[in-house]
């Protein structure tokens, strides 16, 4: 705590003056084109490892990047918020792309593991009920890197898990039918500092290089995004 006090005074000393005018643009309005959903893990630091800036990501950050599916009536099956966010961005911003993030080395993929029914959290082991598709997955034998430890791999399993969840919303569900929205894999590997992205036609997630950030590169602007 110290440490975040003490930063905002360094952010005032010596960020804010440069970033003053960037912030006064984005007061009268936020156009963001990518809804970001991570886990909480206090290691998982988007803006730093995909460079971006204020107002170019919104962001939905939760235990385990876990997304409860939309239920038949149209309530999603689990909090409001995830769903209240997904709304918002497709409603009311320019969204074009959801990117779900994983991570190594993740407390909620560990716990998933070792049964959520042995948490003593009433609250976390209701919640990642919405990873246990991702655990089945990988009981049946799924895997996009046996070379990985378990937990990882269902860390990877979990993001495509997510994806299709994610797809279980009408307006997500219409908006791809309409080419107007793009769901990404993406994961971060903590130790080597690491984004992969989910290679669909490989199986596998694939490290972002610059050789694999042009091949992203160049899907993007066919389907005509920035
Ligand atoms: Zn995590």
């Amino acid at each position: 705590m110290k440490k975040l006090i003490r930063g905002i005074v360094d952010f005032r000393k010596n960020v804010r003056p440069g970033v003053k005018d960037v912030f006064a643009r984005l007061a009268l309005g936020q156009r963001p084109d990518t809804l970001f959903i991570a886990c909480s893990d206090s290691r998982v630091v988007p803006n730093l490892f995909a460079s971006s800036d204020p107002g170019d990501l919104l962001v939905v950050r939760n235990v385990g990047n876990l997304i409860p599916p939309c239920g038949a009536s149209g309530d999603s099956s689990g909090a409001d918020s995830e769903a209240a966010a997904i709304d918002f961005a497709l409603h009311a911003l320019p969204i074009t792309d959801i990117i779900v993030c994983g991570h190594s080395e993740c407390g909620a993929m560990d716990a998933l593991l070792r049964g959520r029914a042995q948490l003593p959290s009433a609250f976390l082991r209701n919640w990642l009920r919405h990873g246990d598709a991702s655990l089945q997955r990988l009981d049946s034998g799924a895997s996009l890197g046996a070379h990985f430890p378990r937990h990882n791999q269902l860390s990877q399993l979990n993001v495509l898990e997510q994806i299709e969840h994610l797809k279980t919303y009408p307006i997500v569900q219409e908006r791809l039918e309409a080419g107007r929205l793009h769901l990404h894999g993406w994961w971060f590997d903590i130790k080597e500092a690491d984004v992969y992205a989910y290679a669909a036609e490989e199986k596998r997630f694939r490290l972002i290089d610059e050789d694999y950030a042009g091949v992203l590169l160049g899907r993007t602007a066919e389907s005509g995004g920035d």
